[in-house]
């Protein structure tokens, strides 16, 4: 099964991937951990990214669509992935779609976690404690929530007209959550 969970940040994306990765064997493919890495271990893709993640904004969508292509024909994806945090424009997707139909692939469900603003940036705020993650300061928060309703919610209706969206209400607790996944995914 080949799934892509889609939400703004800190709706729960990764949190959500990694329990569904555990429960049904899939792989998670988190764009945003892949980019860390690279800016953690100063690569030539790191350092690429890293302004951009810094300010909120998106890294290009050339770079991420590449790191995604090479990514899902690696084995371990072969028994199925979680795309987290990929895609998030409309040119990701269409390349995405692109790709999977050259390798045979297909998607299941696109999993949309609904949260409100206000939770979002209380959620960020607190992990932004928590992780210390650069880009989690107000300035990038503001700016990363007004990228998400520019670029990446045109991606909702997308989906939408191909019947694979399932609509989660992401508020409540992880447990329930999860509950709400499984259902949507039947797995
Ligand atoms: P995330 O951990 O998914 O919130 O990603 C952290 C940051 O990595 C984002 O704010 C972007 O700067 C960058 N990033 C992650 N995934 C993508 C993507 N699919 N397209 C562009 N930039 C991305």
């Amino acid at each position: 099964m080949n799934l892509i969970f889609l939400g703004p940040p800190g709706a729960g994306k990764g949190t959500q991937a990694k329990i569904v990765e555990e429960r049904a064997g899939l792989v998670q493919v988190s764009t945003g951990d892949m980019l860390r890495a690279a800016v953690r271990n100063e690569t030539e893709l790191g350092k690429k990214a890293k302004e951009f993640m810094d300010a909120g904004d998106l890294v290009p969508d050339e770079v991420v669509i590449g790191i995604i292509e090479e990514r899902i024909q690696e084995d371990d994806c072969k028994n199925g992935f979680i795309l987290d945090g990929f895609p998030r424009t409309i040119e990701q997707a269409e390349a995405l779609d692109k790709i999977l139909d050259q390798i045979n692939f297909a998607l299941d469900h696109v999993v949309n976690f609904q949260v409100p603003d206000e939770e979002l940036v209380e959620r960020l705020l607190g992990r932004a404690k928590e992780e210390g993650r650069t880009d989690d300061n107000p300035e990038s928060i503001k700016n990363r929530l007004n990228v998400f309703t520019e670029k990446t919610q045109p991606l909702i209706d997308y989906y939408d007209k191909t019947g694979k969206l399932r609509n989660i209400d992401g508020v409540g607790t992880v447990e329930e959550i999860a509950g709400r996944v499984k259902e949507a995914i039947n797995a």
